[in-house]
């Protein structure tokens, strides 16, 4: 069932009659989308485009600084902190290595399976459920680095009975769902009921437990409210709202915790995010807490990212990033905040 942009093929960013011929002519001319072509930097100077600027490098913030956190957490997932310790001091440097042997600059399932969903709603136009379980499948046979057991087993039941979800389950309750939902965020950035709708489906795919359902709606709408501009304030009330409604959420005083239950992972990375003052602080302090490094990791860096922007990553942690993911990740971000523009346009219309 498509819920939103299915097919209008609208082209993005049209604000202007300037933008908009742009973007005709480079559809004319080319014959096919180029979902970038109406908001390139500096095309139209002292318009609207420079607040457009400014969503995309927290957009973009949000995204790469995922996949930062991912492969800086990567090193040290399943240790707990005296490991880390020991073996790092403070652990800070993207070398790769730790239980999956990864190269530096790697990223792991966290990274794939939102780089994989982002791709189902790029080519479908829109969210499709099972254009996303389609796409677990593919990457799930793909012979993936790492596969969460929740995951595994959620892209199992599909494959078997072509369920989209299966009944609640109090073993569902992990951080999986919440860890790859960025892409949605960003492809209904206008629309939140369309958000809250299709992050449901997109989460029970695999996990149908109501933390998780409450965990990804949170760092979801946190996610979205910084990179609209809305700053780190209206996320505290966005993470109080979430105690208000779970008080197992609370994380102050910090429960020291930071496992793979979700619950645990919203704690540490929320915890981190509000008392620290940058990208790389943040990210650090929470990948020190071991345990589900890598996701934490990723949320964190996602949270971050879109709070200080692209710029606000530190260059040496991008420049060893997988160049290739780092690629992909850049055209997934233009596109699905393409695929955003098309939800409020057609809204508006
Ligand atoms: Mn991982
Ligand atoms: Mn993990």
């Amino acid at each position: 069932m498509v819920y939103w942009g299915a097919s209008a093929h609208r082209f993005p960013f049209t604000h202007c009659k300037q933008n908009a011929q742009r973007a005709d002519f480079a559809y004319a001319k080319k014959g096919f989308i180029d979902p970038w072509s109406a908001v390139a930097p500096g095309a139209v100077k002292g318009t609207i485009l420079s607040l457009g600027d400014e969503l995309y490098e927290r957009a973009l913030g949000a995204y790469l600084g995922f996949a930062v956190g991912d492969a800086l957490g990567a090193t040290v997932e399943f240790m707990t902190p005296s490991e880390i310790q020991n073996t790092y001091g403070m652990h800070r440097d993207i070398i790769g290595g730790g239980w999956l042997k990864l190269k530096p600059g790697q990223i792991t399932d966290d990274t794939q399976m939102s780089l994989a969903l982002g791709q189902s709603i790029i080519d479908s136009g829109g969210w499709q459920a099972t254009a996303a379980a389609d796409a677990f499948v593919t990457w799930l046979r793909s012979k993936p680095v790492d596969v969460g057991n929740t995951c595994r087993r959620g892209i199992q039941r599909y494959i078997t009975d072509g369920t989209l979800a299966g009944p609640m389950n109090e073993g569902d309750a992990g951080n999986g769902a919440c860890m790859r939902n960025l892409p949605l965020a960003l492809a209904t950035l206008n629309d939140d009921e369309a958000f809250a709708h299709a992050t449901l489906e997109q989460g029970h795919l695999t996990h149908h437990h109501p933390l998780s359902d409450a965990a990804t709606l949170a760092l979801g709408r946190m996610t979205r409210t910084l990179i609209r501009g809305g700053g780190i304030k209206e996320c505290r009330t966005e993470a109080n709202r979430l105690i208000g409604e779970f008080p197992l959420f609370r994380f102050e005083p910090y429960p020291k915790r930071a496992s793979g239950y979700v619950v645990n992972s919203a704690q540490t990375v929320l915890y981190y995010f509000f008392r620290t003052d940058s990208f790389e602080s943040c990210v650090t302090e929470v990948v020190n807490c071991g345990e589900d490094a890598d996701t934490n990791g990723a949320l964190a860096g996602m949270l971050a990212g879109a709070a200080y922007g692209v710029s606000g990553i530190p260059g040496y942690w991008l420049k060893k990033l997988d160049k290739k993911i780092k690629f992909r990740i850049e055209e997934q971000t233009k596109a699905l905040l393409t695929l955003a523009q098309n939800v409020k346009a057609k809204r508006g219309s």
